[in-house]
């Protein structure tokens, strides 16, 4: 597996692959790294559909809030780069962060509406961050197909919405199921931070989240009752800052009143475990 350190040098390594007869369909995984199973598995599926994988690890400053854990985010470069050899890479790019910022295609990139709720009302120019710096490394790595997880949904709506915006159909964006660990936690980089304690505390949002997908399903309960249960759920596990939990249209993202509108609801959550912030969701069938 190749690693490639700056953009220049991912740039060659590109132009060579599109030279190649017949020119390879190129997966692409962007990743901020302290991988785990969550990020082999879009790694796995990339291999599996394309003829070049290409992953990114960069801890991306601009999609984090001044009060957020961007100097303590982990970044265990040599574990990191064993897991997407494991899984299967040809080649990982870890650029020099500040060289990576003041890259010449960097720039303002469109920020679909779809940002504003859920994670938008508490991370305020976090989505803005994310788009710019994927939208940066799809200039550079020209994928064919690029590979995102369900547990950061509204990041994939937020670049579905940009990728189709600003580049149209190539690369197309492919979300892949949450990965979790056996007690049904999601993976998560930020799950190192919790003591064991917190751990058992944390499986309060999974809980929630399948007693929401239980009461949906049911169809008895409306919106509001639910919602409060599953607040219930999460406090009684000892989780008392809670962001938000919400049943989300899957399309619009926006707040879902009336449940059987639409074939599917997103129910998600956002919480705070002492400085630790989860979040997690479910996709519902609600008919
Ligand atoms: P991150 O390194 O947290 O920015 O995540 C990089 C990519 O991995 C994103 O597309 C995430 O949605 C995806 N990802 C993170 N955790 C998981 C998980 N538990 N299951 C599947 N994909 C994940």
């Amino acid at each position: 597996m190749k690693i490639i350190r700056s953009a220049p040098a991912l740039e060659r390594y590109v132009a060579l692959l599109e030279s190649r007869a017949p020119r390879p369909v190129i997966g692409f995984v962007p990743t901020m790294g302290a991988l785990h199973r969550g990020h082999s598995s879009l790694v796995r599926r990339a291999r599996r559909e394309c003829g070049v994988v290409i992953a990114s690890i960069f801890v991306n400053p601009l999609q984090f809030g001044p009060r957020e854990d961007y100097r303590k985010y982990p970044r265990p470069e040599a574990a990191d780069i064993r897991l997407v050899r494991r899984s299967g890479a040809d080649a990982v790019f870890i650029p020099d962060g500040r060289r990576l910022l003041g890259h010449r295609c960097l720039k303002r990139t469109y920020l679909a509406r779809l940002a504003k709720p859920l994670c938008g009302r508490f991370r305020p120019g976090h989505f803005q961050g994310v788009v710019d710096i994927v939208a940066l490394l799809f200039r550079l790595v020209r994928p064919d197909r690029a590979y995102f997880g369900q547990k950061d949904y509204q990041q994939f709506r937020v670049i579905e919405a940009m990728t189709r915006r600003d580049f149209g159909r190539i690369p197309r964006v492919i979300m892949c199921p949450t990965i979790r660990e056996r007690s049904g936690l999601a993976m998560s980089s930020r799950n190192r931070y919790l003591s064991s304690g917190e751990r058992r505390t944390a499986l309060g949002i999974v809980k929630a989240l399948r007693l929401g997908r239980k009461l949906i399903r049911q169809g008895k309960e409306g919106r509001p009752r639910i919602l409060k249960a599953m607040r219930d759920t999460l406090k009684k596990r000892g989780i008392r800052r809670i962001d938000y939990v919400e049943i989300a249209h899957p399309i619009t993202l926006r707040n879902m009143v009336q449940l059987r509108v639409y074939p599917q609801a997103l129910v998600a959550i956002a919480v705070r475990i002492e400085n630790t912030r989860l979040i997690d969701n479910l996709l519902v069938k609600t008919g």
